[in-house]
């Protein structure tokens, strides 16, 4: 059976970029190597649309969230996290695991943070040094209104983070106009790499908070990467055969344009909504990113065994997490999918709700859809 993975991380990769990771591996500390690291380099920071660099681990996401805590405080900073999610939660664990203190804004899962809330904490905590954002959150498909809070926090000495893993690519971010300081991502969503590369990005101002940070570390200290990267090159063994395939998968994206894909994005979770909702169902969250479409589950319908339905079908997306299991199923839409990937998911997700017994129109989702696609 085909593999069509409609999962937010890990997805479909390019097979051009699968071919170009199947050469042999060469080693790192070579010129050929140097050359490969200062294109990826260069295009990374138009990827991130930042000035600043763009320094690539050997890790998942959460990794490059560490680094982001590890090298943005220190001992005795307090911090904000906004709690939205379970990455928003992982924000407040890592820091936890640190010995930092947090203040937490509560998000009920579904709705996105109102920037309010972030200046409300500010007010109340003075001296808070950093906010710990989620730009999409996918435990429940909410996107954050990054510029707004940007503009909120320029009043005050604390650092914009936000944990971009799955949201840049999909949606319009620009850090250096929106003032957030630093942004993680991670391989295995929209930049359709298999999973293992982490992704910091770091503003010029952020230089200060990073020399005063004292926080154990060694692997995630990132003076050490600053230091390599300026000879284009890497403080350990760098995944090279990852390497390859994102310079391959750069050069898609960036050929594309970014505009042209937050676009294509945007269309494909539009047709996507359009056709769960011609189903007669609901989406989860309030403000809707367009990195997956999280769909609540109707009364009577048991959300798990539609799960392994759809998977059985050759659908395989996510399920719900935490208070969420069995209550939402999650579609994504990013990684190397088209419009007709789109309608698939659309077509096995009617099949599988058959299964289960909810009823509806057969077609009417994909009709919705292909309207929209038509429309455009
Ligand atoms: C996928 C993802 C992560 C990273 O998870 P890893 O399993 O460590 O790669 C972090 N935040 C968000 C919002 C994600 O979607």
């Amino acid at each position: 059976m085909k593999t069509r993975l409609f999962t937010p991380g890990p997805v479909m990769v390019p097979e051009k970029v699968l071919l170009k990771m199947a050469e042999p591996v060469f080693h790192h500390r070579t010129p050929e190597y140097e050359n490969l690291f200062a294109k990826i380099n260069e295009k990374l920071k138009k990827f991130f649309m930042t000035d600043g660099d763009v320094f690539t681990l050997a890790s998942s996401g959460t990794g490059a969230m560490e680094t982001a805590v590890v090298n943005v405080l220190a001992r005795g900073d307090k911090a904000v996290t906004v709690r939205g999610g379970k990455f928003g939660e992982r924000w407040d664990e890592i820091c936890r695991a640190y010995g930092i203190e947090t203040v937490q804004v509560d998000v009920e899962w579904g709705r996105a943070v109102d920037p309010e809330e972030i200046k409300n904490a500010l007010d109340a905590n003075p001296g808070v040094k950093a906010v710990f954002t989620t730009h999409s959150e996918t435990s429940t498909g909410v996107l954050t209104d990054l510029k707004a809070i940007g503009e909120v926090m320029r009043d005050y000495d604390a650092a914009l983070v936000t944990d971009a893993v799955s949201g840049i690519g999909a949606h319009e971010l620009r850090p250096d106009e929106w003032g957030i300081d630093i942004v993680v991502s991670g391989s295995q969503k929209t930049i359709m790499l298999p999973p293992g590369l982490g992704f910091i990005s770091v503003s010029k101002d952020s230089w200060k908070r990073i020399e005063r940070s004292d926080l154990p570390k060694y692997y995630w200290d990132i003076m050490k990467y600053k230091k390599s990267i300026e000879m284009n090159q890497n403080p350990f063994t760098p995944p090279i055969t990852l390497l390859v395939g994102l310079n391959e998968s750069l050069d898609i994206i960036l050929g594309e344009g970014l505009e042209n894909l937050w676009a294509r994005h945007a269309l494909a979770a539009q047709a996507m909504r359009a056709g769960v909702r011609a189903l007669g169902l609901d989406l989860f969250p309030t403000n809707p990113s367009n990195v997956l479409s999280a769909i609540s589950i109707p009364e009577g319908i048991d959300g798990g065994l539609l799960v392994k339905t759809l998977k059985k079908n050759g659908i395989f997306p996510a399920g719900g997490q935490a208070h969420l299991k069995g209550k939402i199923i999650r579609i994504s839409h990013i990684g190397y999918l088209d419009e007709y990937d789109v309608l698939s998911a659309l077509s096995g997700l009617e099949l599988s709700l058959k299964e289960v017994g909810f009823s509806f129109n057969s077609g009417d989702s994909v009709k919705a859809a292909q309207e929209v696609l038509a429309d455009r």
